[in-house]
């Protein structure tokens, strides 16, 4: 039998399930509690819970609605990848990304804990350089499946007193194309009485679904919003990501600066760098163009994010460090803040759908 998940459950549906039960009224939050500190792996675990309410709670619900089957640390030794299995065998995966600094008394202390998650199985977005992308969608996650691959990593950094501090949607899927369930995962991430991470520390990026950033900009988060734009051009944009044809560069440009005159947010553009396709000069001069193009919006409300390609489908080949600080270089002297992001955990293939691919390929050799 499916059960449901408890995270899917909403403080007043909670309080109505253990009021039937005839349990005070501060039992909710009690569990609540637990269920999103990470404190504890499943319900017997509760230990400040009556024995027989908590035999009862996991009659009823399942502690989380996804497994880990697989997980791989990166060469960083900090990145650390996760492959989770769904209730009907779907997988996906979900990335921890610790940051750390030195202190000012010499020793290395947390700066930040980013969980990188998906909102998908599959993507039917199909970029020609993601590895999700060739896999086609799937089906979309619920909000539990979304929210509780937050919570796994949230369970391992309780462990050692730490918190999940900045959520990244950028894993498998395009989350505005699972629209009603990202924005619902956002606000229990955001809520304080879940998991009460600040909204400025979450991230949902997309691909350029157009109607689905305007509603984003109604819904009055004030969460950070990351467009894919991957080309200063629709030729080339057309070439690597099909969405192009439905919604254009000037399309997605024309949203994006809805988005920041909306909510006053900066927002960031994403631009995967690919050798030979869209990392020349002229394309890097003719993307700030396209960005300048448009008084409404000043230019110190973008920052582009220049992103060295993974290994993985289409041939694509990762351009050099000069050519990649050049390009840099010339949307800076344009007044474009921008910056190239080497990817955390190249070397387990963490990068946006380039996950699942590579993990399960570990998977069956080390026959997890
Ligand atoms: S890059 Fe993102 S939007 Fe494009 S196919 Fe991959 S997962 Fe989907």
């Amino acid at each position: 039998m499916v059960k449901t998940p408890i995270a899917s459950l909403s403080l007043e549906q909670l309080t109505t399930w253990l009021s039937a039960r005839g349990e005070p009224a501060f039992r909710a939050r009690q569990v609540r509690r637990h269920v999103f500190a990470g404190d504890a792996g499943s319900f017997s675990e509760m230990t400040d819970v009556p024995k027989t309410l908590r035999a009862a709670l996991d009659e009823a619900f399942d502690f989380f609605a996804v497994t880990l089957v697989a997980d791989t640390r990166a060469h960083d030794g900090e990145t650390h990848k996760g492959l989770f299995q769904l209730s009907d065998g779907a997988r996906v995966e979900a990335v921890l990304m610790p940051y750390h600094r030195m202190g000012d008394s010499g020793e290395w202390t947390v700066e930040r804990n980013a969980v990188c998650i998906s909102t998908q199985v599959g993507c039917a977005m199909a970029c020609a350089f993601c590895a999700t992308g060739e896999m086609g969608l799937t089906r979309n996650l619920t909000t539990a499946e979304i929210v509780d691959q937050v919570r796994h990593w949230q369970h391992v950094l309780a462990a050692r007193e730490e918190r999940v501090s900045h959520v990244v949607f950028m894993g498998m899927g395009e989350p505005l194309h699972n629209y009603v369930a990202t924005v619902a995962a956002v606000r229990t991430l955001i809520d304080p009485e879940a998991f009460g991470i600040s909204a400025r520390r979450v991230t949902v990026s997309t691909a350029g679904v157009v109607p689905k950033i305007d509603a984003l900009a109604d819904e009055g988060i004030p969460l950070n919003l990351a467009v894919s734009l991957h080309a200063p051009n629709d030729d080339v944009r057309r070439s690597i990501m099909p969405i192009d044809r439905k919604w254009d560069l000037d399309a997605v440009l024309e949203a994006s600066r809805r988005y920041v005159r909306k909510t006053k947010r900066r927002l960031t553009f994403e631009y995967v760098l690919l050798a030979g396709v869209n990392d020349a000069p002229e394309h890097a001069r003719e993307l700030l163009l396209r960005l300048k193009a448009d008084g409404s919006v000043p230019l110190s409300l973008f920052h582009v994010n220049l992103i060295p390609v993974n290994r993985g489908p289409g041939g694509f080949a990762r351009p050099s460090d000069e050519r990649m600080e050049r390009f840099a270089a010339i949307l800076r002297a344009g007044g474009l803040a921008a910056s190239v992001r080497i990817s955390r955990g190249q070397d387990i293939a963490a990068g946006c759908g380039q996950l699942k691919v590579e993990v399960e390929r570990f998977a069956r050799a080390a026959r997890v």
